[in-house]
């Protein structure tokens, strides 16, 4: 059971927390949690600030975020937890000494900032065990940086499959097995040398699902602040609804372009060991929310969601020299891979090749290497939609319907056809609310457009 980050905001949704466990106890359930809301921000931000030399301006910006959690333990154990108190005291004394540290550039930064923003995992699961316990919970805190076993790539860390299985089970298996509940910090995990790592943004899910897939599982629940993987973002239509069952393949795409309430990666672990995924809302935990199985079926109107990416900058390089040669493609592909840069979307004519980039940290220096091959066009300010459902390619005049349905749009780039689920289109940032509503409306009725900020 993976709780989120809104799920462990305030006092109420630890009480909600608490609640849904309690059901589930005969279950033997292992507890995954994200920091809590809000905190994995603070803690960046106050990374920033001492690196820029303001030591103790970073350390305050932290205090309000510190305090929520002294407000928790205080609510649910009234008397005091000398355990989460001496922890707290701990997390202060530690935090102000890495963001020390960060000024000094003592240590690569790096593994400093990874060292300081897994404080809101470390903090929340032990919060979240303490509060369990003094409900009468037997729950028992489990460091996930002594399972979880990465490679050295600080903020993007990718597990050591073999190792981590492993561990995860000599470590939670007696647990289980004495009747406790292990609470685990998500996005946090250790390298070889036993410096903490992370997961990347959003990497609690895909802790949860490591965690599920060593210890076989029988289901993996991803307990949010919405009922499921639902028709679009509903900040964006607010009337989205909830998909009853998608596949595992287009539960990927989904995540992957924009459907923030699954972590792209957390379905890979879960596909390979065919665990089902349960995407469930702490709010109304008795709604029925999304099943994401190996195979969904096909809906009657093949669309099953569409989901959206902002912020997505398109290259454009043209050269003659593509035209009929081979490794040429190779070439530009070479260029990002130096750079470790990640291609979302991509599409080719004889003499040009476009794609769109997500994040553009480094790119002059990735722009400066493809102009050796052709001229470069960059445009900024994009965004990706992307329309998901079993059944895509195959069908007959759903593209047309699709483009007929926002002819008034200009679409800058299309991809079409890798995936047999997903049709995925480029346009300016600005037209993306209204699209999504169009589409929205065509595919799954009244919508309205825009009713939310979309972020
Ligand atoms: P958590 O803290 O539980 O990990 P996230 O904020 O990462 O939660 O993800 C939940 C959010 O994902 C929702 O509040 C919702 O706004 C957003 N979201 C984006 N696309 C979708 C979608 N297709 N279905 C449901 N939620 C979505
Ligand atoms: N706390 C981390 C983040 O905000 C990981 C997560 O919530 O999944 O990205
Ligand atoms: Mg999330």
């Amino acid at each position: 059971m993976k709780f989120g980050g809104t799920s462990v905001g305030y006092v109420s949704a630890f009480m909600r927390v608490e609640n849904v466990i309690s059901t589930q106890i005969a279950k033997r359930p292992v507890v995954v949690v994200s920091a809590m809301t809000k905190v994995t921000d603070a803690l960046l931000s106050a990374f920033d600030m001492a690196k820029k030399g303001d030591h103790d301006g970073a350390v305050a910006s932290l205090e309000p975020h510190l305090k929520r959690h002294s407000e928790v333990a205080s609510h649910f154990i009234p008397a005091g937890s000398a355990v989460f108190d001496s922890e707290l005291r701990y997390a202060r004394e530690e935090l102000s000494d890495l963001l020390m540290r960060c000024a000094r550039r003592s240590l690569p930064l790096s593994m400093l900032k990874d060292a300081i923003v897994s404080y809101g995992e470390q903090l929340s699961s032990r919060l979240l065990a303490e509060v369990l316990r003094a409900k009468g919970i037997e729950a028992r805190h489990a460091d996930a940086r002594r399972m979880i076993v990465t490679d050295d790539e600080f903020g993007a860390a990718q597990p050591i499959w073999d190792e981590t299985a492993e561990l995860v089970k000599l470590e939670l298996e007696p647990i289980i097995a004495a009747g406790e509940v292990p609470v685990i910090g998500g996005f946090i995990a250790g390298n070889r040398a036993g410096e903490t790592t992370t997961l990347g943004r959003g990497g609690s899910d895909y802790s949860a699902a490591i965690v599920a897939a060593a210890l076989d599982a029988a289901e993996l629940q991803i307990w949010t602040d919405v009922t499921g993987v639902m028709t679009c973002d509903p900040r964006i239509c607010k009337d989205a609804r909830t998909i009853p069952v998608l596949s595992y393949e287009e539960a990927a795409e989904l995540a992957y372009f924009g459907a923030k309430v699954l972590h792209p990666k957390t379905i890979k672990p879960a596909v390979d060991c065919s665990i089902p995924v349960r995407v469930c809302n702490t709010f109304q935990p008795d709604e029925v929310g999304t099943m994401i199985l190996a195979h969904s079926g096909e809906t009657p109107n093949k669309i099953k969601s569409i989901a959206s990416k902002k912020n997505i900058t398109i290259l454009r390089i043209t050269s003659a020299r593509m035209l009929g040669a081979y490794g040429f493609m190779s070439a530009v592909f070479q260029v990002f891979d130096r750079h470790r840069t990640v291609i979302d979307v991509i599409s080719t004519s004889e003499v040009s090749v476009a794609l769109t980039l997500d994040n553009s940290d480094g790119l002059e220096k990735v722009v400066e290497d493809l102009r050796r091959l052709g001229d470069v066009e960059v445009e900024t300010g994009y965004a990706v939609i992307c329309v998901v459902g079993e059944g895509l390619r195959a069908s007959t005049g759903l593209a047309s319907k699709i483009f007929s349905t926002i002819d008034d749009v200009n679409v800058a780039l299309v991809s079409h056809g890798a995936s047999a689920v997903n049709l995925t289109f480029v346009i300016k940032e600005d037209m993306a609310a209204e699209v999504i509503g169009k589409l929205h409306r065509e595919f799954f009725g009244v919508t309205t457009a825009g009713s939310g900020s979309g972020e």
